[in-house]
């Protein structure tokens, strides 16, 4: 079911800077009113410090699958005809890197798409506990009664996403995909296998409000799903949609990674976030109050990817784009002393010089929606995952 999203906690904060900054134009003693200028002092501490970032109303997390960080870069750079514009722009507005990092041991797509949306690798990483990783290391398509639950980590009841967290919180959630195992996510947070509510208001146990999942053509294109959703963003507003674009994947196996197929396959996708961007751009509520993060589950080469220790397989780009993202920066050098550049290497789980990795994306949308970490989540989980030279916003406060 769809949420009034006018009520959210993000909304509600931006409409009371609002009312803020318009009483403070007209010169209104707002001390005067207690209860008021209470909320007026965590709205302030929220979003009116110039030393904090403040939350945004809507953040779309993109993966691309297939989508390798140094071919990417290329062709970037290489680029003539403006047929990768639109991650140009991404990159020259936002902050973003080539050399981000897919899991430790795992290179294929629902693994890594899970370590997204949970925070957690796939496996245990040696020497921590048993119930860090999500264990889920199939890639076929799912068994109608599997879910993460039931079929990943035996030792976790429950593994809580992104899409709990958002939804726990009242925001609205979306899951836009393009391969039907992606019908996993689906199974793992609906009414009946979502945990229940404890936070705040009951929101309910389905935790994605609108999940679609369409494909077409061979090789596989996400162009019937990117219709539905420049429309259901439209229509829906959601506070929080995970997107899954197949295209680069579908033609890195049949073609291989870099052919001139894989290259048209990366050129429907710059397609497709320019649509997005056009739509968030010229919608009153989402224009300026959208972070859009672009990442990808595994890279490839020759017509595969399942070799973890390939660095062709584990290299994957991160661009984050929005209000409060710090333009044409690279996100290595605005995380120091937290995260590193690993170069051509792979650091496991265990390292003392972690890279930026596709499973810390979850966690970094959530900070940006003003929320804390998904629980149990170990990537990212401190949240301090930089887009700008400005200290993380503060949490908790709401
Ligand atoms: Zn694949």
């Amino acid at each position: 079911m769809l949420k009034n999203v006018a009520l959210s906690v993000p909304n509600a904060l931006r409409a009371l800077r609002t009312l803020v900054a318009r009483n403070a134009m007209r010169r209104i003693a707002i001390s005067s009113r207690p209860a008021f200028a209470l909320i007026v002092a965590v709205a302030l501490r929220w979003g009116g410090s110039a030393a904090t970032a403040a939350p945004v109303g809507h953040v779309v997390q993109i993966s691309v699958d297939g989508l390798r960080g140094d071919l990417l870069q290329a062709l970037i750079e290489s680029d003539r005809a403006g047929d990768y514009a639109n991650f140009a722009r991404l990159r020259r507005e936002g902050a973003s890197t080539f050399n981000a990092r897919t899991d430790y041991t795992h290179t294929i797509t629902l693994p890594n798409h899970i370590s997204m949306l949970t925070g957690r690798p796939v496996t245990q990483p040696a020497g921590q506990p048993d119930t860090v990783h999500h264990g889920y290391r199939a890639n076929a398509m799912p068994a109608p009664d599997a879910t993460l639950h039931n079929s990943g980590n035996p030792h976790l009841s429950y593994i809580a996403s992104t899409f709990d967290v958002a939804h726990d919180n009242g925001l609205s959630t979306a899951l836009y995909a393009s391969k039907p195992k992606f019908v996993i996510f689906e199974h793992s947070y609906n009414a009946a296998a979502g945990a229940p509510d404890r936070t705040g208001a009951d929101n309910g146990r389905d935790k994605i409000d609108l999940y679609l999942n369409r494909s077409s053509g061979t090789p596989g294109t996400a162009a019937p799903m990117q219709a539905a959703l420049l429309a259901g963003l439209r229509n829906h507003h959601f506070n929080y949609t995970f997107v899954h674009y197949r295209d680069p994947d579908s033609a890195g196996h049949r073609s291989g990674w870099g052919s001139p197929a894989w290259n048209r396959a990366v050129k429907a996708v710059d397609g497709y976030l320019g649509e997005l961007l056009a739509t968030i751009e010229s919608d009153p509520l989402l224009h300026g109050d959208t972070v859009v993060i672009v990442t990808s589950d595994h890279g490839g080469s020759g017509r595969s990817h399942g070799t973890p220790s390939l660095p062709a397989d584990y290299t994957i780009p991160f661009l984050v784009w929005g209000p409060g993202v710090k333009a044409g920066a690279d996100l290595y050098d605005l995380v120091p002393p937290t995260r590193f550049d690993p170069g051509s290497g792979r650091p496991d789980y265990n390292t003392a010089r972690p890279p930026l990795r596709n499973g810390g994306s979850g966690n970094l949308a959530l900070k940006l929606l003003g929320l804390g970490p998904i629980p149990g989540s170990t990537i990212n989980a401190a949240q301090d995952l930089r887009v700008n030279d400005r200290a993380p916003a503060p949490r908790g406060e709401h």
